[in-house]
């Protein structure tokens, strides 16, 4: 279905704009029912965004301002989020099929991101160090100019925030190209800014499809900074296009995040987290924590807990009462996770549950998968080793420490990690011998906006969040005045 007047227009220049390649056509994935078209941009939309954001960057009605002035835009940018958060939910609940809860929870947090980057902006001081001799050194921060933020589609609501609150708090101009599966959000964030006070070309939305919208943004002469979120190839050719540009980049990637249970540990509480950690999302969640290690003699209470929530999960529509998990983000993606499960189970894997899509009448039009627990396999096998972005973990057995960090280690991600024991000294140990940006002892995927954020090795480069993550969006200079 398209609009009454055609696909929603992009967002340029604080003006409505159509596009020139073929309109995205967005699909609710919980039915199966097209959602609003939507304009995407070509070379010719991205060319003029840039270029309208470096005009809008450079001019004093922002680039003027002092930081308590940005601040009160961005603060009133995520009041807007909050007064219409319902609405910012409801958007991305029907593009990507998340519960309605879980995306009004991302709308709140949304909203917050903004005011902690207004607090950041305001109160972020510049630095004097001790002089080494007769000047008085300083070192002041600035912003590059035009941004580019580019964000899949799994969470648009937290990780367009994410990008926009700090970047633009930093000084910068932004422009957005939300993942083509997802692209609403992004475009009433860009409307929330506008009401916000927001010079017009400060925030341009250029929803489009990757090779063409997103490549031609990475390539514009304009862009002096590169905010990434997706996968880690798309990572890999951003990245390859960046060093030969020179260009800063922040690549937020995969993940195949272990959850580790030692037999000390509240085993009641770890299954709840661990089936918490995969199946919230359908599992489409950077940090999932889809390889779930179990010290031995904890194996089989362990697993016959996890197996016994998964197959009680309340599978469902995403608006439905008491629905824990819903659709995954289109038939397409479900039909890949059939696909890398059944060669799973061909190489000689057990399926403890799930494997297969639910059976209700109401979820046939819908991607839907049942939570699925895999055993019998082991960490070098490649559904250990390959991010799925589902529904589905794999259980294995560990025998002490050394086999733990050596299993959990050995893949080529980093972002997250989770850890129950009931030892402390064991859980410092643990944590210190992960290779993980973020790691969760005794819960997991609580997330704050004031810690960093990031992953080691292919999961990513550079940290967001927290308060570094303001200075991510700007350069340092030094300043030194002779006496
Ligand atoms: P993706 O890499 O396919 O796409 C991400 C974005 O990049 C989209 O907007 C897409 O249009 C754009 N894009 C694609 N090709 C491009 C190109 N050549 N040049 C410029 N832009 C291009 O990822 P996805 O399928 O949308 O998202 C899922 C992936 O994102 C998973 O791998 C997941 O782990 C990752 N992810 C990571 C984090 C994190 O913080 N580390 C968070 C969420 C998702």
């Amino acid at each position: 279905m398209s609009g009454r007047d055609g696909p929603a227009p992009m967002l340029i220049g604080g003006k409505p704009r159509p596009g020139s390649d073929a309109p995205l056509r967005p699909v609710n994935p919980a039915t199966g029912e097209p959602v609003q078209e939507i304009a995407a941009a070509g070379a010719g939309e991205i060319d003029e965004a840039v270029r309208d954001a470096a005009r809008a960057a450079a001019d004093a009605s922002w680039a003027g301002l002092v930081p308590q002035q940005r601040a009160a835009i961005v603060r009133g940018i995520g009041d807007r989020i909050d007064a219409q958060a319902a609405h910012f939910a409801e958007m991305q609940m029907r593009e990507n099929g998340k519960p309605r809860g879980e995306c009004l929870a991302q709308a709140r947090s949304a909203a917050a991101t903004f005011r902690y980057y207004a607090a950041v902006c305001e109160t972020l001081s510049s630095e004097m160090p001790p002089a080494r001799g007769p000047y008085v050194p300083l070192t002041v921060h600035e912003p590059y100019g035009v941004v580019a933020a580019i964000t899949p589609w799994n969470s648009p609501l937290t990780m367009e925030a994410q990008k926009v609150a700090p970047a633009l708090a930093a000084g910068n101009a932004v422009v957005l190209k939300p993942s083509e599966l997802t692209p609403s959000v992004a475009l009433a964030l860009g409307r929330a800014a506008i009401e916000a006070g927001l010079p017009p070309g400060v925030l341009n939305v250029v929803p489009g499809r990757g090779a063409v919208a997103g490549a031609a943004l990475v390539a514009h002469a304009g862009v002096k900074m590169v905010s990434f979120t997706g996968g880690t190839s798309t990572g890999r050719q951003i990245a390859a296009v960046a060093a030969d540009r020179l260009l800063p980049v922040a690549l937020e990637l995969g993940g195949k995040s272990p959850h580790i249970v030692f037999a000390d540990a509240d085993l009641d509480a770890a299954a709840e987290a661990v089936c918490q950690g995969i199946f919230e999302g359908a599992g489409q969640s950077c940090v999932a924590g889809s390889r779930l290690f179990v010290e031995r003699d904890a194996y089989r209470a362990v697993r016959d807990r996890v197996v016994a929530r998964a197959r009680s999960l309340r599978v469902d529509l995403p608006d439905a009462a008491g629905v824990e998990m819903g659709p995954l983000v289109s038939r397409e993606h479900r039909d890949r996770i059939e696909r890398i499960v059944a060669s799973a189970r061909a190489r000689g894997a057990r399926i403890s549950s799930g494997g297969a899509r639910p059976q209700a009448e109401r979820l046939r039009a819908g991607a839907f998968y049942e939570p699925t627990v895999v055993e019998g396999i082991a960490n070098d096998d490649p559904l250990a080793q390959e991010e799925v972005f589902g529904p589905v973990i794999c259980a294995m057995p560990f025998d002490g420490e050394e086999d733990l960090l050596r299993q959990a280690n050995d893949t080529v991600y980093g972002l997250a990690a989770g850890v129950w024991t009931g030892d402390f000294r064991r859980a410092w140990r643990i944590a210190r011998g992960l290779e993980a940006g973020t790691v969760w002892v005794n819960s997991y995927k609580h997330l704050s906006i004031a810690n960093a954020f990031g992953g080691f090795k292919q999961s990513g480069l550079g940290r967001e969040k927290g308060v570094a993550g303001m200075r991510l969006y700007q350069q340092a200079k030094s300043i030194l005045f002779g006496l």
